[in-house]
């Protein structure tokens, strides 16, 4: 691990936290925020944790104009013992660099960050909640700083970690959810940025996650951008079904967000001595299992909810009610276990947890 300076410049006025059980999704920020600069002579400089505060900057300032920005999303819990866990925050770290090498963003050294963010979440730990299902989300993100019109990519960046205490996803326990599978509008196509996570492919989902939702969906399924016949992933998850007893995913292409989230699911179910095809699956096909009563079991999978059920699809009007609208055995006992790892509760066989005392090495 290389020495690196973080100074740190403690808030005066501390803010009041809210209460752990009206917690929801990133609405209430703690007190320090992690801020690091870039220019093209100086490389990355100045790690530092300053009070949370607005941002200044120049109505120029490139992020307001071509949206080259990128983010990454992960959760840190308080154990029993007190001890703060981060859950695989290097594979953050990793597709951070693979969305900035996307995005003409300059590479990021993850040590870095990584200890720039104990030493954040070290200095707001008391913001992290510990009723049942809650946590602490850590919302990385780089911004383009440049003040120029021009279409290029930005000579500075500000890199920032800013953390938001978010209650559990679900209200009463983990709730299958119904999905809208989206045959019109499209989310990301191969050769574009569908593999980065970047701010504009959030911005091009919005106007189908809008009319879903006002038909009473809560997500989409989006299917690829060229036939839409072959399915990719949800809003901000990855997507898994079971079929006649055996779990399949999409393939990983150049248009799917490769969640951490998905990647440790596959390696726990295949510990469980389950079988996990990652192949095209066509919403034709799938529409053909349900109809033959082989559809067991569908559920999402991404950082903010770990694992959600999926209770209904509805795939130009016609519905599939999956498992009669009941949470599956399977998506239940990723639940448990996933969880259980993130918050010490369960063995983490994996070593996929880093505490916040696994220091310099
Ligand atoms: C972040 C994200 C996911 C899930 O990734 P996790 O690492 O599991 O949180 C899936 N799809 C999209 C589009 C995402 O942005």
């Amino acid at each position: 691990m290389k020495d690196v300076l973080i100074e740190v410049n403690l808030t005066k006025s501390q803010k009041v936290k809210p209460d752990s059980e009206g917690l929801a999704f990133g609405r209430y920020f703690t007190d320090h925020m992690f801020v690091m600069n870039y220019s093209s002579d100086k490389g990355w400089y100045d790690p530092k944790i300053v009070p949370y505060q607005p941002i200044s900057l120049d109505p120029a300032a490139m992020v307001f104009h071509y949206g080259q920005t990128v983010f990454e999303g992960l959760k840190a819990y308080l154990s029993k013992s007190g001890e703060v866990l981060l859950f695989r925050p290097e594979k953050n770290m990793e597709r951070l660099n693979l969305s900035n090498q996307r995005l003409c963003i300059p590479q990021i050294d993850g040590d870095i960050v990584i200890s720039g963010l104990k030493k954040l979440i070290e200095i707001d730990k008391d913001w992290i909640p510990t009723a049942q299902g809650t946590s602490l989300y850590v919302r990385p993100f780089i911004i383009p700083t440049e003040s120029f019109l021009g279409v290029a990519p930005s000579k500075h960046y500000q890199f920032i970690i800013i953390l938001s205490p978010v209650g559990s996803y679900y209200k009463e326990g983990i709730n299958p959810v119904k999905i809208y599978v989206e045959d019109q509008y499209v989310r990301a196509v191969a050769g574009g940025t569908g593999k980065a996570k970047t701010g504009g492919n959030y911005a091009a989902s919005l106007k189908a996650q809008e009319e879903a939702s006002s038909k009473g969906f809560s997500q989409v399924l989006w299917l690829d951008g060229v036939e839409k016949k072959y399915i990719e992933e949800v809003g901000s998850m990855n997507i898994f079904f079971k079929i006649n007893g055996e779990i399949i995913t999409p393939a990983l292409n150049e248009s799917i967000l490769e969640g951490i989230t998905r990647n440790s699911v596959i390696e726990l179910l295949k510990h469980w001595g389950l079988t996990v095809t990652e192949k095209k699956i066509s919403i034709e096909d799938l529409f053909e299992w349900y109809s033959e009563g082989l559809l067991e079991e569908v559920f999402g999978t991404g950082t903010a909810a770990v694992i959600s059920p999926v209770g209904e699809l509805n795939w130009k009007g016609k519905e599939m009610l999956i498992n009669n609208g009941n949470t599956g055995e399977i998506a239940k006992r990723l639940y448990d276990t996933i969880t259980g790892i993130q918050n010490g509760t369960q063995p983490d066989q994996f070593g996929w947890t880093m505490t916040i005392k696994d220091n310099e090495n």
